[in-house]
Formats: structure tokens, sequence, C-alpha cells
């Protein structure tokens, strides 16, 4: 902790809240630039909106959604609209304050027109959505699940879910939400910080009962029951991946604008909470994204009347602990420096004396098999190391490391004696992404689109694109032809640009957002490619401009070269 400021560079930075320190030049801060602004019920909104208007089977995982103020008309058009359609539908609606948290102004209404429209909703905008009606219930109750995700890099994307997380459960037994029960917030809402006030509420040393239990729990018990909870998981994989790719665009866009390419700067990692909810049929549903999860193991107790006193709370610690240990574990900037050093000593001609050492390892090997395994792979190593080329150097590297393990397999505690990690447990989180990369990459248009929109910002450190960036952009892609004149250009420019910008979510720069882009790219791909579905239309104009952009690039180059 540095409460007087810092001095001296850090390996890694652990920020309380989100990324704010515009003084780092290396190391690794645990906040992506953009993170909490790119979470907040809004954005997240219009960012899976994006990707529900791309791919509708894909992201049906996130609550139908309308954004307040400016879609009530929206809303109410469309509800009267299903209604109209099917007059059994009978549904409930939850309004949500934009950047609130904890349960803090959320309401249930059964109707539009009950939208409290008056005073706060200008000033506080908001997210109404539609109410899951029929959760899975446990012990009657209704509960919600705390994931833990570490978002360990952006470009390439990598990311990793934790194997248990929490279920935070309320306290008076769940009804399907009727005019009478709408405002029993201990029914319907699912938050910790809302239901500690209950009397119902119930602290456990257990991690399989009360009010606060680990998910690897409810997972035993609908096992139990015959649910097929491998499924459950895979499904829950695939949310989050996908949510994460909705969000990486626009994170992509901040990530540039707070640490520009070729400068030095940190790079970064973010723990992220998902809360998700599981329906009846066990479909996973988002709620939403939190940036800065609580982290806390303890809760308060009160001991008598208005006296408190922090007690450990073994779920929490259970969950949490394992997730913090293995976030430093994976960025761990000395793991990085051991490999390169480890790498360093294979490289040096000076190896053969390791060679010799490793010998006496597979000397003194007991399983057979293995000795006999070693003895080759060695053989392979002093060969390459007589040839001590560049490119045999690393064979040397891979063969010495296969080595190194083969002696590790036999002796573990040798291996106890040298890893700083191995008397630690299994790493809790596990990755998912680029290990599932070939079953999502498809769904990773919009990022190809940032990519575009990113090329085109010019200044480094903006987040908006001018209108002589956007016609460059048109002609570099050549994308201007008789149909379509350059006059056409700067009218769908001003029009999109002036609606995003009406709707007052940034004023800190002038110029069109990336969401005002994409959405005039989507119009561009409508126009060029008519008959296809909007995801091949926009597949197909990325394309198109990576095509001309790149025989731009290689045209530059051979001209330089001239
Ligand atoms: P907050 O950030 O204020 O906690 P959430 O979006 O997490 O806001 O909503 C609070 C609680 O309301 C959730 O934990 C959940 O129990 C309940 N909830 C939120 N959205 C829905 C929904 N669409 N359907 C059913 N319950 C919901």
């Amino acid at each position: 902790q540095f409460p007087f400021g810092r001095r001296l560079p850090c390996d890694i930075y652990w920020h309380g809240v989100s990324f704010h320190d515009n003084d780092i030049f290396s190391g690794q801060v645990n906040k992506f630039p953009g993170m909490t602004e790119m979470v907040r019920k809004i954005t997240l909104s219009r960012a899976v909106r994006t990707m529900q208007d791309l791919f509708p089977l894909e992201y049906n995982f996130y609550p139908r959604s309308w954004i307040l103020p400016e879609e009530f008309p929206l809303f109410v058009a469309e509800v009267r609209m299903m209604k109209d359609s099917d007059p059994s539908w009978k549904p409930t609606f939850i309004v949500k304050p934009d950047g609130g948290c904890q349960g803090d102004g959320i309401y249930l209404i059964k109707d539009p027109s009950d939208i409290r429209l008056t005073g706060s909703i200008q000033s506080r905008p908001a997210v109404v959505q539609e109410y899951i009606c029929k959760p899975l219930l446990v012990d009657k109750l209704k509960f919600d699940i705390r994931l833990y995700v570490l978002l360990k890099s952006l470009e390439p994307l990598e990311i990793y879910i934790a194997k248990d997380g929490l279920s935070r459960f309320c306290t008076e037994p769940y009804q399907e939400p009727t005019l009478k029960n709408l405002h029993q917030v201990f029914m319907h809402l699912t938050n910790y910080s809302l239901n500690i006030h209950s009397g119902n509420f119930i602290h456990s040393d257990s991690v399989n009962t009360g009010s606060k239990r680990t998910f690897s729990s409810i997972l035993c018990r609908l096992s139990s029951r015959g649910a097929d909870v491998k499924k459950l998981w895979s499904d829950i994989i695939s949310l989050v991946i996908k949510t994460i790719i909705a969000l990486t665009p626009e994170l992509k866009v901040y990530y540039q604008s707070d640490i520009p390419a070729g400068k030095p700067g940190p790079t970064c990692f973010q723990i992220l909470g998902f809360d998700i909810l599981l329906m009846k049929n066990l479909k996973p549903m988002l709620l939403e994204v939190n940036a800065n999860p609580s982290m806390r193991i303890e809760h308060e107790q009160e001991l008598s009347p208005g006296v408190f006193e922090n007690v450990p709370s073994p779920v929490d610690e259970e969950v949490k602990v394992a997730v913090i240990r293995d976030t430093l574990r994976l960025v761990d900037p000395h793991k990085k420096k051991r490999k390169d050093i480890h790498n360093c000593i294979v490289f040096c001609r000076d190896s053969l004396l390791r060679v010799v050492s490793v010998f006496c390892i597979i000397w003194g090997m007991k399983d057979k098999q293995h000795k006999h395994h070693s003895l080759k792979l060695s053989l392979k190593l002093k060969f390459y190391l007589k040839l001590g080329s560049c490119q045999t150097l690393e064979h040397v590297s891979e063969a010495s490391e296969e080595l190194l393990d083969a002696g590790r397999a036999d002796r573990p505690e040798y291996e106890a004696s040298r890893s700083p990690e191995a008397g630690l447990p299994s790493l809790c989180l596990k990755q998912v992404f680029p290990k599932y990369a070939k079953q999502f990459n498809y769904l990773r248009l919009v990022d190809r689109v940032a990519a575009l929109f990113i090329r085109f910002l010019g200044v480094k450190g903006t987040t908006k694109l001018g209108p002589t960036g956007f016609r460059t952009f048109i002609r570099n892609c050549k994308l201007s032809n008789s149909n379509f004149s350059m006059a056409s250009v700067d009218i769908l420019y001003i029009d999109i640009t002036r609606r995003w910008n009406s709707t007052g979510i940034d004023h800190k720069e002038s110029g069109m957002c990336l969401q005002a882009f994409v959405e005039a790219f989507f119009c561009l791909a409508q126009k060029k490619y008519k008959s296809l579905p909007l995801h091949e239309q926009v597949a197909s104009l990325i394309d198109f401009c990576e095509y001309h952009l790149a025989a731009l690039d290689e045209k530059r180059l051979v001209c330089g070269r001239g």
C-alpha cells in the first residue's frame, strides 16, 4: 500500500476501484481502462444488443432490455405488440438504474405505464428488462450465481473461469410475481447486501447450507437429482466467452487511448464478477458483470444491538482466496523471469554441464521405462548441442525441457524443492479462451470492425473518429461510388454521430464513437450486400475493407522501398 504516493516501479499494481493511474509505464495493472464504463447496465445492454442483432440465437442468454428514457416509446410499442400477438403473455419487468449496484433503486412492474418517469428517470437513466419469472429454486428459494472470471489479456484474448463460485440466496420463499408480491425484495432480489438485513438470513460455517453457499455444492445437489451439470458448465463457459466477446471491441478503443501501442505502458488483467441466474430448465441467464467484485472474506456479525464485529466467512474464503492466489500465479512476473533465465541457461553451450547433472538424475531413476526414455532424450540433446547452430539451439531448449520434465515426473520430491509453486493446490482458474477459440472466433466480427475504427482514429489518445477520419476510411476501403457519393458519406456521418452524441453517454470528446461507427458500418454492409443475413453482410464488408487496406499497405511498402 502506498498511502502517500508510490516511488518505485512495481511488478504488479493492484488498484481498488478502476484504472486511473497515468504514471504507470511498466508492470501489470489489475484493471483495464474503460472496464467500469463498459459493464454499466446501459453500456453492457447496448454491447450485447449489437451482438444480438448479428447473432440472435447465440446471444439469447441476456433478457430482452430497453434503455430508458430514450427507448421508452419503443418499450411501450413492443410490449403492446407482443401482448396483442399473444394475449396469454403476462410479463413482469425489472427496472434497474444505470450505474446502480447492490439492488439500489431496483423495482418490478407489470406494465410499461408503471415506470416512474417523473423526476428521477430523466436525471438517472435506467435499463428495463424482462423479468425471469421461473428461476431454478433450491429449498424453495431463488438464488443467483457469482462466478469469477479472469480477463488475463485483451490482445490476444485470454480468459480463465474459476471452477467454483458463490450462490447467493433470497431469504423469503419464492412465488411468481403478482401485483401483491412485486415489492417483496427478499423474495425477488438475491443481493447479499439486501438479504443480510432480513431476519431470515443464515450465516453458515458450512459451504452447502445457509444464505451463501458454494456453487459446487449446488451442482452436487443438482447432479444427485439427475441434472446434466456438464452441459450446464459448458453453457456457462459459453455465456462468459460470448459476453467478453461483446465487451472487447470497446475495451480495445479505451485501451489504445490510455495505453497507446508503441509507447511504454503497463499490461492489464482484471478479475470480473459474473452474476448469473439459472432458469428452471437450467438455462443460465446473464444478469450483470461486475468490474470490481467484492473480495471480502469476512462478514459483520452483530454481537449486541449496534455492536458489530468482523468474523471470517468460510464460504467466501473457500472461493475468493483461490481466485486471488491463482490470478497472482498466472500473472506472476517472476514466472516469466524464471522461464527466461531457464531458456538462457539452455541456450548457452555450457549447458553440457547441465546434461551431466541430468544424467545423474537419470542414473538414480527408479522406473526402468522412464530411465530408457530419458536416456534417449539426453542423447538427442547432446547431438543438438554438438551441432550448435542457432536453429538447433531451439531444439536444445525443447529437448532439455522434455528431459527435465521426465526427471521431475520420476522424482516428485526433486520438483518440490525446485518450484516455488510446487506446494500450492492445483489451479482453480481454468483457461477457456483461447482453449475454445475455434468454437467462438466466428462471433468476433465487431472486434474486426473496431480494428478498422482504431486504424482511422488518427492521433493516438482519442476514442472518437472525426469527419476526416471517416472520409479516409471510406476512401481507403473504396466504399464510395456513383451510388454513394462523398456527400452522402458526410450526411451518414453527421446523422449517426449526432444521434449517438445526443444520448448523452460521453460529452468529453466530439466525433463518432465506436457504437456509432458500428451502426454506420452495418448500414453500409446492408446497402452493399442486400440479400444476405446481417452477420454475413457485415462479414463480407469487413473482408472487403481488410482486402483493400492490405493492398494499400502493400503498395505503400513497395513505394517506401523504392
Ligand atoms: P445490482 O447491480 O443492483 O445488483 P442486478 O442486475 O444484479 O443489479 O439485479 C439485482 C438482482 O435482481 C439480481 O441479483 C437478481 O436477483 C434480480 N434480477 C435482476 N435482473 C433480473 C431479471 N431479468 N430477472 C429476474 N431477476 C432479476
